[in-house]
């Protein structure tokens, strides 16, 4: 016999958009139980530096001024209205708010950014809007990697402050639905392998997309895990809310990944991969450019374009002078992820895994050379390919003029000083991104649009935002629609919860 719980609103998971949604609508006046699958709160958002935001206490107090609004047109010509401008709409106009709300549970933040940008503003970083609200760790420290965990540690004091209760190691595995069809619970598994019913009249999902189910990714994206795609595979997202939601009805919306590019276990490669990252000499196997490198800042664009090349891996390659202009200068492009000594930790890191370092087919990600011939042998470009394409844009840099790609001329450095330093350049991504789909509320909804009584969906569950491509020009984004479809739905579920404890059915 399970054990039989009872409660205004369960959520489905402690994530980021999970503890917002428990947050709020505990707020709300709810009775809450959060179900989470591993033994603390987070998810992946523990790994990230922060939200995006419009019109925030931090954005005003810097004089950034960008509207939610201005941000709301933008996002919808980026993505040519294949999305919901509702949902677009109900989202950043939420987001400003979402900021004072955090720092009113005593999250700090270091500074609004860019994802990116050079050390002086050019045509490839325009664009870039001062959205991240980067988290401040509350050790101090500079952010970097993680920072977020101090907001989402935050999120849960404030969750239990409020009274939520957390039973973690507790998976949700099905939904209940009642006579009327309308959701009136969630059944789960607790930590000891007994079942435990949980009784209600709103549930959130929350589940964080199936980033780490290898077998989802190639059934509905086509990309193999270990092969061709280097995600981040954090543990504990393997579509569990996307098909207990499918299993009572919720209706269907593309799923696309939050596509980037990366080396394999970056993170521990991260001197390394931080940097490659500039404007140098980017190939495909044949050793041709495939794109102007100044836009490699844009990681989307990048993956994308790996997607469409031959075997879907890329090429990254610079030469001495370079790597000395970077050391004596700073890097071109200045990523606010990576280390923020690189090239101090370059040699170091490069030395180490020079002869170690392989993908999942056995290929040496990183090699270095004397000349261009060794090293496209080395890393798996076709060499004479390669010594043509150099030998082109070798003559354009000359000329100061990219002929092909139109790249910045103060980037148009030839490749010419040995030795030579390449690394394979795959696609990654940091997760899923929707298939559950919703309305403004947040409700889930049918194929035919109908809202599934009692039923919410929320953070990446149920992202379906950015059509065919994540817009890194207004960073932070994925955390920001998590805080604040969470927000939305805790908001939504408490009403309906008090609305539901006056019926007589519940008492
Ligand atoms: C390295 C890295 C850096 C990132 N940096 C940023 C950034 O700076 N800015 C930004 O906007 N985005 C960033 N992101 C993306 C962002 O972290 C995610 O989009 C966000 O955390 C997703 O929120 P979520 O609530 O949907 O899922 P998550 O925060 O991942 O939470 C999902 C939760 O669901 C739980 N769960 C799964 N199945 C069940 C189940 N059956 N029952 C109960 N619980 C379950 C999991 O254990 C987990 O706790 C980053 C991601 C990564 C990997």
């Amino acid at each position: 016999m399970a054990q039989q719980l009872e409660c205004d609103v369960v959520v489905v998971a402690a994530g980021l958009s999970g503890l917002a949604a428990s947050v709020a609508a505990a707020e709300g006046g709810a009775r809450v139980i959060t179900l989470e699958k591993a033994s603390n709160t987070g998810g992946a958002a523990n790994m990230g530096m922060g939200p995006c935001a419009a019109g925030s206490p931090v954005q005003k107090a810097s004089m950034i001024e960008v509207t939610p609004g201005e941000l709301f047109r933008r996002h919808m010509f980026y993505t040519h209205y294949q999305v919901d401008p509702r949902l677009v709409r109900a989202y950043y106009f939420k987001s400003g708010d979402t900021i004072k709300w955090l720092q009113d549970m005593g999250v700090v933040f270091n500074s609004v950014r860019p994802a990116f940008r050079a050390r002086e503003r050019t045509r490839a970083y325009a664009d870039g809007e001062y959205t991240w609200h980067v988290v401040q760790p509350e050790d101090g420290s500079e952010p970097g990697p993680r920072a977020a965990t101090t907001m989402t540690k935050r999120m849960t004091e404030r969750a239990q402050d409020l009274g939520v209760e957390f039973l973690f190691e507790t998976p949700g595995k099905e939904l209940l639905v009642n006579d009327e069809g309308a959701v009136c619970g969630v059944k789960a598994v607790d930590k000891n392998g007994e079942e435990v019913e949980v009784s209600c009249p709103a549930v959130i999902v929350a589940t964080g997309g199936f980033g780490a189910n290898a077998k989802m990714i190639e059934e509905k994206i086509g990309l193999e895990w270990g092969k061709n795609l280097y995600s981040f595979a954090v543990p504990g997202m393997d579509g569990d809310g996307f098909n207990m939601c499918h299993a009572v009805g919720a209706g269907h919306t593309p799923v696309t990944m939050e596509m980037m590019y990366q080396l394999p276990d970056n993170m521990n490669h991260f001197y390394v991969e931080g940097a490659f990252r500039q404007p140098c000499y980017w190939c495909d196997r044949t050793g041709e450019r495939f794109m102007p490198e100044d836009d490699i800042y844009n990681t989307t664009f990048v993956g994308n374009a790996i997607n469409h090349l031959p075997g879907k891996v890329g090429f990254a390659i610079f030469d001495s002078k370079m790597l000395k202009h970077w050391k004596k200068d700073g890097p071109d492009i200045v990523s606010h992820v990576h280390p923020h000594d690189l090239y101090e930790g370059f040699e170091e890191q490069w030395q180490r895994d020079l002869d170690t370092y392989f993908d999942g087919a056995g290929n040496h990600v990183i090699a270095q050379a004397d000349t261009l011939e060794e090293l496209a042998e080395k890393i798996g470009i076709d060499p004479e390919g390669l010594a043509k394409n150099v030998a082109q844009y070798n003559e354009m840099c000359a000329e100061g003029f990219d002929t092909l790609f139109e790249k910045e001329r103060e980037f148009m450095l030839p490749l010419e000083s040995g030795p030579f330093y390449a690394c394979r350049q795959y696609m990654g991504a940091y997760g899923t991104l929707g298939g559950v789909l919703v309305n403004d509320r947040m409700e889930v909804m049918t194929d035919e649009h109908e809202v599934i009584d009692g039923l919410y969906c929320v953070g990446t569950d149920a992202c379906t935002i950015y059509g065919d491509s994540y817009n890194f020009a207004i960073p932070g984004n994925t955390m920001g629609f998590c805080l604040n479809s969470g927000r939305i739905a805790g908001e939504n579920a408490a009403e309906k919860s008090a609305d539901f404890s006056g019926d007589d059915e519940w008492d």
